[in-house]
């Protein structure tokens, strides 16, 4: 499989106004948010990596690509050989636009088609895999070598990179994260029942946190921040507080 390439134009880009201290946000650091399903990690790292000029890296987006190959090309997941001969053929890339980043899966834009409940199903059982896991952390340690990145998954703050200057745990209350998901389908046109998407939460966080494989897990060095009552612009607000106080500690302890 190949690398993931990802357009890096936001890098060093300079930061919004909002920041106090403009100057010391250029420090490039790694930000790993980690969290429950439908929470809005993603929405976060999106609105960071906007704010900051860095990039940022949804990476159930790449579990959930490799998940439709393996459904289109009836690629049975309890055949090892199988899988391992099947990764050898998936090429991702994010390519980002005006309205985020795609992903690509071997050249096709399967940015929408990977967010229907077909594939959100069969997500869960395929991240349990540990060879699709150790290529999916492959190539995010890639990703995230030059750091200014913001990356949200499940497993980025404890075994993509353990060594992230600021760890975020993103959570809520299950009915909210329900009531988001089941809203972002419904406006995408999607017919489904509310107690479905509640199902398909519940069931992949239970699946996510008990596998043996990188479980889904706060790491101890976490800010936890539950988003229940938060709108979009207060949780930014506060993570972008906390990039100042980790830039700045940085900074004390590097002496730059
Ligand atoms: O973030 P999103 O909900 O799109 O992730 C879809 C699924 O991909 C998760 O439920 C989980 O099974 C898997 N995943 C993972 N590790 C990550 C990111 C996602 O196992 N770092």
């Amino acid at each position: 499989m190949d690398f993931c390439t990802i357009n890096l134009s936001t890098v060093g880009r300079p930061p919004l106004a909002v920041h106090r201290k403009p100057q010391t946000i250029l420090n490039k650091i790694i930000i790993a948010i980690d969290g429950h399903s439908s929470c809005g990690k993603s929405t976060l790292a999106k609105a960071m990596g906007n704010a900051l000029g860095y990039a940022y890296i949804s990476t159930g987006d790449m579990y959930r690509a490799v998940t439709l190959y393996f459904l289109e090309n009836q690629v049975d997941i309890n055949d090892k050989a199988a899988v391992v001969e099947a990764l050898k053929q998936i090429r991702l890339h994010f390519v980002k636009d005006e309205n985020g980043n795609r992903i690509h899966l071997n050249g096709r834009d399967v940015s929408e088609e990977i967010r229907k409940m077909h594939v959100a199903e069969m997500v869960s059982p395929v991240a349990v895999i540990s060879e699709v896991r150790r290529e999916m952390v492959r190539q995010q340690q890639a990703m995230g070598q030059q750091k200014a990145v913001v990356m949200d998954g499940r497993d980025i703050g404890t075994v993509v990179f353990p060594q992230a200057e600021l760890k975020i745990f993103l959570t809520a209350d299950v009915e909210e994260r329900t009531r988001r998901r089941y809203e972002e389908l419904t406006a995408k046109g999607q017919h489904v029942d509310f107690e479905e998407v509640k199902k398909n939460l519940t069931a992949r966080d239970h699946i996510d946190s008990t596998r043996e494989d990188s479980p889904l897990r706060q790491a101890d060095d976490a800010v936890v921040i539950d988003n229940t009552d938060l709108n979009h612009e207060q949780q930014l607000e506060l993570a972008l507080d906390l990039v100042r106080e980790r830039v700045e500690s940085e900074s004390v302890n590097t002496g730059h």
